[in-house]
């Protein structure tokens, strides 16, 4: 394989990043460097009912800008969320000097980040015509309007991602629209705002994290640029000081940020990790595309329905394992392990990418078993008759940057003995 780096390289991120625990009373100030009416899309009740959401809204009157509510969306968004949000923004007369404000988790933002794009195209097309695989539909030619994403479940990073993955039910398929222009303008995040996270949420989209930062590094698109970051990313999910796992000395589980979080909501340096670690996720994936993991992940959701962060998570050891044999990407799968295991790695003996590889994939299983995720397929609702379904729908975007390629053959075999 051709080194990345002699083929150059594009990197696109968020303009503007601003982080910080209680940062949120600073929405209106951002808010207001985008445009002066501001178009809400919301996706948690709690926020709501807990007064955060008004809370930041007020601070937008604040600052001089009119909120309007234009999207409540508690599941992954579908082409007619995004329709029905295009539809209402349209009716506003949306436009120059009005900006999108995303608080929610990676459904919020995404739908978001599709609705800012497709009102400012000329064509009133459906966003189905805009994922039409034969590639003959429109096309996102108008810059989009801006984007505040404000995350609130420390896992997607989809704040700092050029796409948004939409779902539809019929036909069943999971796209994603994208778009250099599509990058949110402005990022805030408060960790805070995830304290009211559920743990099922927090494990999943934790592990969405992780398993977006691996594969970042790992992919046959990475660059120097996102190893560089999908490193740090591993090493703030998986602090290397932290003494468990691989047959080590019995450790505590509960110093890594994802589970510290899933067992105390509101522990604040565990949010405040898994939020940045999200952010770096995001923003590695964005310019190197991910792996085995996240193609499977897609096919999963769109065939039993399966939430994409739980996905990715019961598909992360089989995926490493996929990749572990693989020449080519050696050098960058030993940088994700070494990362992951930080100091456990001087125990290992022979120092090499077998040991290493193996033991970083111990990691994640003995994590998964803290976060009571399952490790079967039929545990998360898959049947065997589903299995070539989702051999076929899992050769989307993300697998084609999975160093390794998989024949239908092998990953039927792969999923088969995960059942
Ligand atoms: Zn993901």
């Amino acid at each position: 394989m051709t080194s990345p780096v002699s083929t150059g390289y594009d990197f696109s991120a968020p303009s503007r990043i601003v982080f910080g625990w209680g940062r949120r009373r600073e929405a209106g100030g951002l808010a207001r460097s985008l445009g002066r009416r501001a178009f809400v899309v919301c996706g948690s009740r709690t926020l709501d009912s807990t007064g955060k959401l008004a809370e930041i809204l007020q601070s937008l009157r604040d600052a001089g800008v009119e909120p309007m509510r234009a999207a409540m969306i508690s599941s992954e968004p579908h082409v007619e969320h995004v329709d029905g949000c295009v539809s209402f923004l349209r009716q506003q007369k949306a436009g120059f000097g009005d900006l999108l404000l995303a608080i929610g988790g990676g459904s919020a933002i995404d739908l978001a980040k599709a609705a800012a794009a497709l009102v400012a195209q000329q064509s009133k097309s459906s966003l189905r015509d805009y994922l039409d695989s034969a590639g003959d539909g429109p096309k996102i030619s108008n810059m989009p309007l801006p984007v505040l994403a404000m995350p609130t479940t420390g896992g997607t990073g989809s704040e700092g991602t050029k796409n948004a993955v939409i779902s539809s039910r019929d036909p069943p398929f999971k796209k994603s629209l994208r778009s250099e222009m599509m990058v949110p303008r402005v990022v805030l995040i408060d960790p805070e705002l995830s304290v009211s996270v559920p743990p099922n949420v927090t494990a999943w989209t934790g592990m969405d994290a992780i398993t977006q930062l691996i594969e970042s590094c790992i992919s046959r698109r990475s660059t120097p640029a996102t190893q560089d970051i999908a490193v740090r990313g591993l090493e703030l999910a998986l602090p290397p000081r932290t003494a468990w796992g691989t047959g080590l000395p019995p450790g505590d589980l509960a110093l890594v940020p994802v589970v510290s979080a899933f067992h105390d909501g509101s522990s604040r340096p565990a949010r405040e990790a898994m939020a940045q670690a999200a952010l770096l996720s995001g923003i590695a994936l964005a310019n190197s595309g991910l792996g085995m993991a996240h193609g499977v992940a897609a096919a999963l959701g769109i065939h039993c329905n399966v939430p994409h962060g739980l996905a990715c998570a019961v598909m992360l050891p089989a995926a490493l394992r996929a990749n572990l044999a693989v020449k080519n990407a050696g050098a960058q799968f030993l940088r994700a392990a070494i990362a992951m295991l930080g100091d456990r790695k001087m125990r290992l003996e022979p120092h090499s990418i077998k040991t290493i590889g193996a033991a970083a994939i111990e990691l994640i299983e003995a994590l998964l078993e803290e976060l009571k995720i399952p490790r079967r397929l039929s545990e998360i609702g898959v049947t065997r008759e589903q299995i070539p379904a989702i051999v076929r729908d899992s050769r989307g975007n993300s697998m084609s940057g999975n160093p390794r390629e998989l024949s239908d053959d092998e990953l039927t075999r792969i999923l088969e003995d995960m059942l």
